[in-house]
């Protein structure tokens, strides 16, 4: 398995994972970007939100977006507020090509990202 989250997903390599539901897995950042910050894929690997096939999308998008939801709750910053990011493709800066939320959270954030 080429995919380097789809081999945290398997647990063959270690992540710090923080939740899991049946179709996603939620672990930190290794490079965290804020006080929290946690990645949310789907366990079945995808490219990217592009690659999702139409029939998918409603599914998928909600699983990852619904776990990210939970673990800000777990994770005590719902109240504060949250950031949800999916980077798509090249001009958004995508570095991992396996659809992943992230949630970052813990400082106050800017705007726009940039
Ligand atoms: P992207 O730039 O594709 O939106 O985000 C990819 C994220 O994955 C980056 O924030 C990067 O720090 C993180 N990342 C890359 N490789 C690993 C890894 O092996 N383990 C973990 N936990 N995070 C990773
Ligand atoms: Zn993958």
């Amino acid at each position: 398995m080429e995919c380097i989250f789809c081999r945290i997903a398997a647990g063959e390599i270690p992540a710090d994972v923080v939740a899991r539901s049946s179709g996603a897995v939620a672990f930190r950042d290794l490079a965290p970007q804020a006080p929290i910050h946690v990645l949310v894929i789907p366990i079945r690997h995808v490219g990217s939100a592009a690659e999702l096939p139409v029939t998918e999308r409603q599914a998928v998008l909600g699983e990852i977006t619904a776990l990210a939801v939970q673990v800000a709750a777990d994770l005590g910053v719902a109240a504060a507020g949250y950031r949800l990011v999916v980077n798509t493709g090249g001009d958004a800066g995508q570095s991992v090509a396996h659809l992943h939320a992230h949630l970052l959270a813990g400082r106050p954030m800017k705007w726009p990202p940039g």
